[in-house]
């Protein structure tokens, strides 16, 4: 018996396609684990994955422009999250910038894997190093530098 995960899913608009893309591709692996997702992103993963007739345990947020990023980041403080795949628009600015950047802040602090392209989610979510007791993730350490 795996663990099951639960994974969170965001996707700005102009990645949405592809967001919905990769999670139908995905499928049989998403629908053994639990998901959260911003509100619009969500709707749709949900809407692809049950027309290929998955069945996904999905909680959608708020949408990101409403709160949605910052409601995810507060679950991966409260280390409610295990991975995160993240589709952002690196082409237009978000009114949501702020929020965006807390998200990827939050999972960089506490050590959340994040993806933030479809190869890495790819890789991310065909690994099974975290079914794996023996591996413990190390903690990032902050530790000063002195230049010489
Ligand atoms: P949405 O939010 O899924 O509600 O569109 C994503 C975002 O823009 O952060």
């Amino acid at each position: 018996m795996h663990k099951q995960l639960t994974i969170a899913l965001v996707a700005h608009d102009s990645r949405k396609v592809d967001m919905a893309d990769w999670a139908v591709f995905n499928a049989a692996v998403l629908s053994q684990h639990k998901l959260v997702c911003t509100g619009t992103t969500g709707g749709l993963i949900k809407n692809a994955l049950e027309e290929k007739g998955y069945k996904v345990d999905i909680t959608c947020m708020n949408s990101g422009p409403l709160g949605g990023d910052a409601e995810i980041a507060a679950l991966v403080v409260r280390r409610k999250i295990d991975l995160a795949i993240f589709l952002i628009d690196d082409l237009s600015p978000q009114p949501h910038e702020a929020d965006i950047q807390m998200l990827l802040r939050q999972c960089r602090i506490h050590n959340i894997p994040i993806a933030c392209n479809r190869y890495s989610a790819d890789l991310m979510i065909t690994s099974t190093l975290w079914d794996n007791d023996d591996y413990v993730p190390l903690e990032p350490r902050y530790i000063p530098f002195e230049r010489k």
